[in-house]
């Protein structure tokens, strides 16, 4: 390219000289665009934000109104009342009345973490309203350390402490940004499971195998050891 070559910038009209061949804007109007847009992209973001607090907030206060309307229901109609019948007369969507009722399942710790802001009303509703509610602890750290969106938690199928080893491998193999997180889950869940067995009663234990499983936890201490190093 000629260093002769100049042309009027197409949004300021100064004569400029183009550092690429097709750049139309002086360095100052693209250096202004591109400030414009970044601050564009963090307005365009806050929407998402907005939303899913609002959706939060309306999930709650819905969750409040259905679940007392709903123990009303029962005391009248007993058996007959259902939860569709909640949604028809109430002119809910059924799929929403039920992701709504399911809150009444959130434990303790789930609460806390929506307190804390770590975990969002609607993901809670979504995670409850999964089959499992004795995995309810294990399903909702998947969600958070693995930060899955809503439609993953849609796709969760969780029936035993297994079944989320193994869709935390599924997933983790989905999203190879989370595999890391995966290998520091089965990690600490092997720690766990360790720790439970130092807790286990020496006497539950056949007294002819004790000599091996004293060799083999001097020879883990020895690893561990290195492995801390
Ligand atoms: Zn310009």
């Amino acid at each position: 390219m000629s260093k002769l070559f100049k042309r009027p910038c197409i949004k300021c009209g100064k004569v400029f000289q183009p550092t690429g061949k097709f750049s139309k804007q002086c360095d100052k109007c693209r250096y202004k665009h591109n400030h414009n847009k970044d601050q564009l992209k963090k307005f365009y973001f806050k929407n998402k934000e907005d939303l899913d607090k609002l959706r939060d907030d309306i999930t709650l206060k819905k969750w409040r109104i259905l679940s007392k309307a709903y123990k009303q229901g029962k005391k009248i109609w007993k058996t007959k009342f259902t939860r569709e019948k909640l949604s028809k007369y109430m002119d809910i969507p059924y799929t929403t009345t039920l992701r709504c009722l399911s809150l009444n399942r959130a434990n303790k710790n789930s609460w806390e973490l929506v307190k804390q802001g770590k975990l969002s009303v609607f993901k809670l509703a979504m995670i409850c309203q999964s089959k499992s509610r004795t995995y309810q602890d294990e399903i909702v750290n998947l969600v958070i350390e693995d930060n899955l969106s809503t439609y993953q938690i849609k796709t969760l199928k969780v029936n035993n402490l297994k079944d989320i080893n193994l869709e935390r491998h599924r997933l983790a193999v989905e999203n190879g940004y989370s595999r890391k997180n995966s290998a520091y889950f089965h990690f600490r869940r092997w720690a766990e499971r360790g720790k439970i067995f130092l807790l286990m009663d020496k006497s539950y234990l056949p007294e002819s195998k004790m000599d091996d499983i004293e060799e083999r936890l001097k020879k883990l201490k020895e690893d561990i050891g290195k492995y801390l190093e």
